[in-house]
C-alpha cells in the first residue's frame, strides 16, 4: 500500500473489543493475567502498551522498518542509542548536530570516557573514511541538518561506516519519512524527534527509532524497557493522530518552504539563504536524489547578530519560539535559542543566522509577514558599495 494509506491504517485496526475506529488511549499501567504468565501480550505498560504499539507499527511502516520503538522524547531515543556504545569506543557525528545532542555527547557522555569526533558537513561525502577506524561504533548523521540545512549523501555515509563495522544512525527529524527514508539508503537506524513533523501540531514531545536489523532491534527493545524512556499512552496517541495527515501537511510545508526560500533569496537585506531546494545549495543534487521534496525548514543569514535578533522579534505570524514542524510558522535565533549549547563548539551556529519553520498557513500571508519584518532591516552593504 502507498505511504498515505499506511499512515492512516498501519497498526491501526478498529478496536477489537468495541469497534472504535480510532485506537483507544489505553491509560493503564498494568494488565490482568488469567494465570501466571498467561496474558494477551501485555503485562506492564513500561514494557508495552497497545496505544504505543500502534504508533510503533505505524511509524515503522512509514520508515520501511521491520521494527519500531517509541520514546518519551527525541533525546530519550538518542540516549538509548548511546547505550549501544561502550566507554572507550568512538562516535563520529556530523559537526552541526542538533544542539541537544551535542550537549548530551559533550557534557554527559564525554566525561564518562566516551569519545566523539565531529566531522564538518563539507568533508562528509568524500572524506568521512579518514575520520573512521576500528574504534568507531556509530556514525551519526543529520540530513538536512539543524540549523544549517546541510545535506549529506546517506548511501556514501553508510558505505564508509560499514567498511569499519560501525552502524549508521540517521536523524530524519527534518525530512520526515514522507520526504526521505534512510534505511532504504543503507542506514542501520533511523531516529526521530516525533515532537516535530510527525506529531505536527506542537502539542507533544516524543521520539522514535526504526530498524531492519534484528540484533539491534532486540537490543533496543531490551534497553527501552530497562532504561525506561518510554512515552505515555496519550502522547503516543497524539503522535499517531498526527501521522494520519503527515503526507498532506508535508506537501504544503514543502510548497510554502520553497516560496519563502525564493522570496528571501531575492531580498536585499538577506546575505544568504540555506535551503536544500535552492540550486545555490552546495548539495542540492544529493538532496534531489535522496529526498522526495525539500521540506519546510529554511535558514538565512542577515548582516549581523543585532539584525537577526531584532528581526525575529518583528514577525507577527511567524511566532518567536523554539521547536519546529508544527502547522504554525515559527522563527528563532539558533545561536541564542535552540543551539545556545553549541556556543563553545568549533561549529557554533553563526550569530547572524535566523531559522524558520515554515508552517501550512497561506503562502501570501507568510510572505507578507516576512516582507514587513525585513523592511525594517537595513539592506546589506554589498562589497561593491563598501
Ligand atoms: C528536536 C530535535 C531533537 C530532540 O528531540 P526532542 O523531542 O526535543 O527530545 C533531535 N534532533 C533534531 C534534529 C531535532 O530537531
Amino acid at each position: 500500500m502507498e505511504f498515505e494509506t499506511r499512515a492512516i491504517h498501519a497498526g491501526q485496526e478498529p478496536d477489537p473489543a468495541t469497534g472504535a475506529i480510532i485506537t483507544p488511549i489505553y491509560q493503564t499501567s498494568t494488565f490482568v493475567q488469567e494465570a501466571v504468565g498467561v496474558h494477551k501480550g501485555y503485562d506492564y505498560a513500561r514494557v508495552a502498551n497497545p496505544t504505543r504499539t500502534a504508533l510503533e507499527e505505524a511509524l515503522a511502516s512509514l520508515e520501511g522498518a521491520t521494527h519500531g520503538l517509541a520514546y518519551g522524547s527525541g533525546l530519550g531515543a538518542t540516549t538509548t542509542i548511546m547505550h549501544l556504545v561502550d566507554p572507550g569506543q568512538r562516535v563520529v557525528l556530523i559537526a552541526d548536530v542538533y544542539g541537544g545532542v551535542y550537549r548530551m555527547t559533550s557534557q554527559v557522555y564525554e566525561p564518562k570516557g566516551y569519545h566523539f569526533t565531529y566531522v564538518p558537513a563539507e568533508e562528509f561525502d568524500d572524506n568521512l573514511s579518514s575520520y573512521l577506524g576500528d574504534d568507531v561504533a556509530v556514525v551519526w548523521v543529520e540530513t538536512p541538518s539543524n540549523p544549517l540545512l546541510n545535506v549529506v549523501d546517506i548511501r556514501k555515509a553508510a558505505d564508509a561506516a560499514h567498511a569499519v563495522g560501525a552502524a549508521l544512525v540517521v536523524d530524519n527529524t527534518f525530512a520526515s519519512p514522507y520526504l526521505q527514508q534512510p534505511l532504504e539508503l543503507g542506514a542501520d537506524l533511523v531516529v526521530h524527534s516525533t515532537t516535530k513533523y510527525l506529531g505536527g501540531h506542537s502539542d507533544v514531545v516524543g521520539g522514535f527509532i526504526g530498524t531492519n536489523d534484528e540484533g539491534l532491534a532486540e537490543r533496543l527493545r531490551f534497553l527501552q524497557k530497562s532504561l525506561g524512556a518510554v512515552p505515555g499512552p496519550f502522547d503516543s496517541w497524539l503522535v499517531l493522530r498526527g501521522l494520519k495527515t503527515l503526507a498532506v501537511r508535508m506537501r504544503q510545508h514543502c510548497e510554502n518552504g520553497r516560496a519563502v526560500a525564493a522570496f528571501l533569496e531575492e531580498h536585499p537585506a538577506v546575505e544568504r539563504v540555506l535551503y536544500p531546494g535552492l540550486a545555490s545549495h552546495p548539495n542540492h543534487e544529493v538532496a534531489r536524489r535522496q529526498m522526495r521534496d525539500f521540506g519546510g525548514m529554511v535558514s538565512f543569514l542577515l548582516e549581523s547578530e543585532e539584525e537577526a535578533v531584532a528581526m525575529v522579534a518583528r514577525t507577527k505570524l511567524f511566532q518567536l519560539a523554539e521547536s519546529l514542524g508544527g502547522v504554525e510558522s515559527l522563527i528563532e535565533h539558533p545561536a541564542r535559542m535552540t543551539h545556545a549549547s553549541t556556543a563553545d563548539a568549533p561549529f557554533a551556529a553563526p550569530r547572524n543566522l535566523v531559522r524558520l519553520s515554515v508552517g501550512i498557513e497561506a503562502e501570501s500571508d507568510l510572505l507578507a509577514d516576512l516582507e514587513l519584518a525585513l523592511a525594517q532591516t537595513p539592506a546589506r552593504v554589498t562589497s561593491a558599495s563598501a
